[in-house]
């Protein structure tokens, strides 16, 4: 090792290791073309290589690498919802990211620190106490704590009976998490590239060609590719790109917002939420607040950021936590959120027959990234609908079986 590494420093050139593909020609056809290369449609390249061996797989972007949502979100990882079909999945999420810098050989610095989602008033005790109870009874830890619990698990949030919403208790998950957000696209687009996926960024799908039921063709900036599969993976845009090809979402798009501090000591461990007051906080590895909020009220697509937003966000946060009324914002930004009608994704095969959809990913689907993408995989490979999927298929809406996890998901990341 030593001599290698003198070697190396005795070099004349040190050419950069390429992470993902440089730009190549897009070929005339694929057996499985991936609109959107965020975090969801690369991990399903991803578990399509791995898990099933079909690497004839292009995955295009109409930007870069997780420059939609993956990199715009909190990076909150849990498990504790309100449904058992929503439970179950995002368990299986969790356990997946456990093992997951080891898998895709980079470190996408997941940090366990237990989520506390606050109640405020006995009716949010009550949703703590139900979602408690299915949680454990499928094996995810989550408990009903009070605030002399609370004051050990995070000593530096305000409890006294002085505050305009005073603290009653609190749902809390100890394997709630945060992660590298960018690193988990990254590391992902790389394990799919080196078993021989490609991704093609800067590549926008403007349209589909359709007949006899199926796409024939996918129509993009750079030309139109044949593919024998297409999946849509394009969270923000769902509806945009559903229309497309003819498939009508029931999405509503609206803003979601989110800023950090400057960087401070390390001084907060778990994550803190609070559904009546509506923000969430936890501190980074780089020591910053990452602090979010609700979503705007209005349908927009579009990433800016406003004052309305900070100044509420930040009013609220300083009634948890009073003594951080002196430090500053450092950065704010947006993304796009697709709403569904019961804050449930939309995943699985659709009314055409080889098109099929990872979309509706709303305020929670950086946490269901490796899921998604392993289940997708398996969805396209098999052409059946994953038994833990079946759930959040399109056509929940017409039958009226809808999983409703309004009381989980709402600024609760
Ligand atoms: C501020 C904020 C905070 C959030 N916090 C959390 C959190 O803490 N925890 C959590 O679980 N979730 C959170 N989310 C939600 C999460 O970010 C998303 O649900 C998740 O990242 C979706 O991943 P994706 O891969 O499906 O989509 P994206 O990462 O958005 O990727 C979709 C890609 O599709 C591309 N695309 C769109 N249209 C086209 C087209 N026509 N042609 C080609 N490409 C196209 C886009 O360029 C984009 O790169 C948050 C979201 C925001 C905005």
């Amino acid at each position: 090792m030593p001599f290698g590494l003198l070697k190396y420093g005795f070099r004349r050139h040190y050419p950069a290791r390429r992470y993902l593909p440089a730009v190549t020609e897009l070929k005339d056809s694929y057996d499985i073309v991936i609109v959107g290369a965020g975090g969801h449609g690369l991990a399903a390249a991803y578990y399509l290589a791995r898990d099933h061996g079909i690497t004839d797989v292009a995955v295009l972007d109409k930007g870069y690498v997780g420059g939609g949502n993956t990199g715009r979100n909190t990076a909150i990882v849990r498990a504790n919802y309100l449904t058992p079909e929503g439970v179950r999945f995002y368990d299986e999420s969790c356990r997946l990211f456990q093992d997951l810098s080891g898998e895709l050989d980079l470190n996408i610095l997941y940090s366990e620190r237990g989520h506390l989602t606050l109640a405020h008033t006995d009716a949010a005790l009550r949703t703590m106490r139900w979602r408690a109870e299915v949680n454990k009874h499928l094996g995810v830890a989550s408990e009903l704590v009070f605030p002399a619990e609370l004051a050990k698990l995070c000593p530096e949030l305000h409890l006294g009976q002085d505050a305009r919403y005073p603290v009653m208790g609190a749902l809390y998950h100890p394997p709630g998490a945060i992660a590298r957000h960018d690193a988990v696209a990254w590391g992902y687009g790389h394990g799919a590239w080196r078993r021989g996926v490609e991704i093609h960024q800067k590549t926008e799908v403007t349209g589909f060609q359709r007949a006899n039921g199926r796409v024939t063709g996918v129509e993009t900036t750079r030309g139109t590719i044949g593919a024998g599969l297409v999946l849509q993976a394009t969270a923000g845009s769902s509806s945009v790109v559903a229309a497309m090809a003819g498939i009508k979402l029931p999405i509503r798009t609206v803003p979601l917002q989110a800023c950090v501090s400057v960087p401070l000591k390390p001084f907060l461990d778990p994550i803190v939420v609070s559904g009546s007051l509506h923000v969430y906080v936890s501190q980074s590895d780089r020591g910053e607040l990452v602090m979010g909020g609700s979503t705007d009220p209005y349908g927009l697509y579009a990433n800016r950021s406003t004052l309305e937003f900070k100044e509420g966000l930040i009013a609220h946060i300083l009634e948890l936590f009073p003594f951080l009324a002196r430090v500053k914002v450092m950065r704010q930004w947006a993304g796009m959120a697709d709403m569904t009608p019961d804050f449930s994704p939309v995943m699985g095969l659709t009314e055409i027959d080889n098109y099929y959809i990872d979309a509706g990913w709303g305020t929670w689907g950086f946490k269901a990234t490796p899921v998604s993408g392993k289940r997708m995989a398996e969805c396209l490979a098999t052409g059946r609908q994953p038994d833990i999927l079946s759930p959040f298929r399109l056509d929940r809406f017409q039958s009226f079986e809808q999983v409703g996890e309004r009381g989980a998901a709402s600024v609760g990341h």
